[in-house]
């Protein structure tokens, strides 16, 4: 077969050698003869992997020791509620930055839990920009951002100064570069973009985040549950959390992640440099924002966009159509996305604009 580039947003690619181990542990787990898919979470082979993934974050993040690790589930799109829940009283105040699908959805559910005061949005132009911010409300319990916009393919390159604790949505560039973590109070992401497969989540928690909240928490709404327990207090997706070590176990192999997030920037600045001097393709986001991670783009001329795509397709390259909500192009280059997938990828671009630029 030959070899195809996997660009979609998520699901999205993972290295080809986390698929050999994560094929292995299916067939058979740590020469037991059984399946990881039919093993006691509680067992002494797999409790490991939830302690080995939870080393790997931490390492990998350089976390201090009052952050905690938790492996969740119900993705970013459950943590969208659990944050407020736990850390916004209802007379309480939480600030927000609305820069995307996903920061939109964050509010909605946050006004659920008490008052919400949105600092700034880039609705007006279709989230193409991340707004700045300087004016924080010292009185928010927290203060929200979405720290990769992955529909919008726009970034925080510099995050707001402020002393009230933030809160980030990392869902797609957790892993991918560098940043400090105590200016965090609570960090989370959904796997299944730059760490991993669909069905685990990433919570990492700040300690003096919790406990202040006066109304009751369900118990497996609540991060405390989960700090107690290990991230073992129900049964955890535990072939999802393998695939996900295994990814984490592969990124400390290349280096970690400031050796990746020198890879990452020199392949997107290469594909952006592309959609910059081809005047057949014209990218989305303004130009200091940009992601590093999702890079969406347009073509100037109209009515190629299927063509492209079959063309892209036949040189395999797949998954390069954009979301719905702004269409075109969008080109997903998470950590597992290898530098020839690139090259490849700016190849087609040339070849299709010789043709019909
Ligand atoms: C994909 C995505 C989500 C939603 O994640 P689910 O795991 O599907 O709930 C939330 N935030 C961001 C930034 C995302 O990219």
């Amino acid at each position: 077969m030959k070899e195809v580039f996997n660009f979609s947003a998520g699901p999205a690619v993972l290295p080809k050698e986390v698929f050999e181990s994560s094929a292995a542990a299916v067939k058979n787990f740590k020469d037991t003869g059984l399946s990881i898919l039919e093993m006691s979470h509680r067992s002494q082979e797999i409790m490991p992997v939830m302690d080995e993934a939870m080393a790997l974050v931490t390492e990998l993040l350089n976390l201090p020791e009052n952050y905690k690790v938790l492996f969740l589930q119900g993705g970013a799109s459950t943590q969208f509620l659990m944050v407020p829940y736990n850390l916004l009283d209802s007379q309480a105040k939480a600030a927000y930055i609305e820069t995307g699908t996903w920061s939109k959805k964050a509010i909605k559910e946050a006004k659920l839990f008490g008052n919400v005061e949105v600092l700034a949005s880039s609705a007006e132009s279709t989230f193409s920009y991340i707004p700045k911010v300087t004016d924080i409300p010292g009185d928010a319990s927290y203060l929200h951002i979405t720290s990769n916009n992955t529909i919008y393919g726009t970034q925080y390159h510099n995050f707001p100064e402020t002393s009230v604790p933030m809160v980030a949505d990392m869902s797609s560039d957790i892993f991918s570069r560098t940043f400090d973590v105590s200016k965090f109070g609570l960090i989370y992401a959904g796997a299944q973009k730059n760490m991993g497969p669909a069905g685990i989540t990433l919570a990492i928690v700040r300690e003096d985040m919790l406990g202040k909240v006066k109304r009751e928490i369900p118990t497996m709404l609540n991060y405390q549950t989960h700090i107690d327990k290990v991230s073992m207090f129900n049964t955890p997706p535990v072939f999802s959390l393998f695939v996900a070590k295994e990814t984490l176990k592969w990124l400390k192999n290349k280096g970690g992640v400031a050796a990746i997030q020198k890879i990452n920037e020199a392949k997107a600045n290469r594909l952006y440099e592309e959609i910059d001097s081809n005047p057949l393709y014209k990218g989305a986001a303004v130009k200091e924002d940009r992601s590093f991670m999702n890079v969406p783009f347009v073509m100037t001329k109209e009515g190629l966009d299927a063509e492209f795509l079959q063309f892209a397709l036949e040189r395999g390259l797949s998954g390069l159509k954009g979301h719905r909500s702004i269409g075109g192009f969008r080109a997903s280059i998470y950590n597992a996305m290898p530098e020839e997938g690139v090259t490849a990828l700016i190849d087609c671009m040339r070849e299709f604009a010789k043709l019909k630029g």
